[in-house]
């Protein structure tokens, strides 16, 4: 039987993949706020980073937006997962607007975890990439504390005030072992380098990278799906190819998945990020089926269970028109 399957063509699907429990309250937390306000909802930028979940959302009478002031005065605007500064709520109170924070609550962490080495006066060091939503969002705590390490090779540039003081925090959705590289670069140069008090980098985020390393090597092609935008999604395409996968790819949709990718492959590796519907990991299963991939084995790492409750100022709302 094993030779039937190695000479057979298989999928091998990660679990855990998809939605992350952060994720899932962000997508529900406008889709109730939709049921409960009615059409149109404002959401402060993508209120996760999936091309699908946004379209879906619109279409049922969300309107993304940038920026506060393209919200209209006194409207409902919802924060997207990712958090955002103390200042963008400023500008949502001063234009009346009724804010709904569905940031998750695993970034608000770091964000309280910044507000209190800043209190204390820290250096702080925050590892994450240049102009990701969130990494704004965190900064935007305490900028005159907080510096960005972008990377492993930014590590060299640091410079703080007092090296006795200074503490390292992190995005949520890095690749654990390029930020173990940067942690330890950085504390070569700065030996009582401090860590944060808990693991800045999500259970989510970690689980599916634990679970792409342990498959990557059995597979000639790893496809992920997810969209350019979603932090978590590229890094699982980076992770499966330094674990040994032959290649890999990110897509939005099943269509994209090139023919050309499965000649000469036999077993096809596939995930998702945590922005991602099971829905398209469902289509990209038919899509593999169709083209003989039709063996699948699930191989599963890890039991997640964890569920956040919605934001307070929505589930009160929902509780007064009950
Ligand atoms: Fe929260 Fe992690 Fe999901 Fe981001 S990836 S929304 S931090 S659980």
């Amino acid at each position: 039987e094993a030779e039937a399957i190695r000479t057979g063509k298989r999928v091998i699907l990660a679990k855990p993949r998809g939605y992350c429990a952060g994720v899932d309250r962000a997508v529900q937390t406008v889709e109730e706020a939709l049921k409960l306000y009615g059409a149109p909802i404002y959401v402060r930028k993508q209120i996760v980073h999936n091309r699908h979940v946004v379209r879906t959302l619109e279409g049922k009478g969300a309107i993304f937006v940038e920026e506060n002031e393209e919200v209209p005065e006194g409207a409902t605007v919802v924060f997207s997962a990712h958090g955002v500064a103390p200042e963008v709520h400023e500008q949502a109170r001063s234009r009346s607007l009724k804010a709904i924070d569905a940031t998750c609550p695993l970034v608000t962490k770091v964000h309280q975890e910044a507000k209190r080495f800043a209190a204390e006066d820290y250096d702080i060091l925050l590892i994450g990439h240049e102009g990701h939503e969130e990494v704004i969002g965190t900064a935007g705590e305490a900028p005159e504390h907080i510096q960005l390490v972008d990377g492993p090779q930014d590590a060299e540039r640091v410079t703080v005030r007092d090296p006795n003081k200074v503490v390292w925090l992190s995005q949520t959705t890095l690749s654990v072992d390029e930020t173990l590289e940067t942690v330890a670069r950085l504390k070569k140069r700065l030996p009582m380098l401090q860590s944060p008090p808990s693991d800045d980098i999500c259970y989510a985020t970690s689980n599916r990278q634990h679970v792409v390393k342990q498959i990557a090597s059995d597979c000639d092609v790893m496809i992920v799906v997810g969209s350019t935008n979603s932090s978590n999604s590229v890094r699982l395409v980076e992770v499966a190819l330094d674990a040994g996968a032959r290649a890999g790819h990110l897509v939005d949709f099943a269509r994209e998945i090139d023919d050309a990718w499965l000649e000469g492959a036999r077993t096809v590796g596939l995930t998702s990020g945590a922005s991602v519907p099971e829905e398209l990991v469902q289509e990209a299963l038919a899509h593999l089926a169709a083209r003989g991939f039709t063996d699948v084995e699930e191989v599963v790492t890890a039991d997640e269970r964890l569920t956040f409750s919605l934001p307070q100022e929505l589930k009160r709302d929902m509780r007064a028109a009950a």
